[in-house]
């Protein structure tokens, strides 16, 4: 039983590198391809899993699914307004650090979180 939970772990970890950025629901529907075995339930959990256990990101995002990446480190996403797709981007510009709510709002801040949304590759160049 041990053995068979760590295997589905392993496959579910894989769709996640494989998929770009995907939903509970599309890593399913990829490991279910190749392994009918797997209950979506085990797909939700074990994925609950690696977000609480910090082997994926869990993206919640406006009024989307959530997403999962399994790139851990901190990095910015976009959104296409044409496919949908998340997709990690590098942003020029940002501050690094030093931000400060104003005083009237008395809050320590430890770091933000922003989306982008924009047009990705495929889409500019009408490869989707
Ligand atoms: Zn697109
Ligand atoms: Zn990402």
């Amino acid at each position: 039983m041990q053995e068979r939970q760590t295997k589905q772990k392993q496959i579910i970890y894989e769709a996640l590198k494989t998929l770009d950025h995907p939903t509970a629901t599309e890593v399913y529907g990829f490991v279910h391809e190749q392994y009918p075995s797997v209950s979506r339930a085990t797909v939700f959990r074990v994925l609950g899993g690696f977000a609480t256990g910090g082997k994926a990101l869990e993206l919640r995002t406006a009024g989307n699914e959530v997403r999962y990446d399994y790139n851990v480190m901190p990095h910015y996403h976009a959104h296409c307004t044409a496919c949908g797709r998340l997709a990690d981007v590098c942003v020029e510009g940002l501050p690094k650090g030093g931000l400060k709510a104003t005083t009237d709002c008395d809050f320590d801040l430890s770091g933000y979180s922003v989306e982008f949304f924009g047009i990705c590759t495929d889409c500019k160049h009408g490869r989707s």
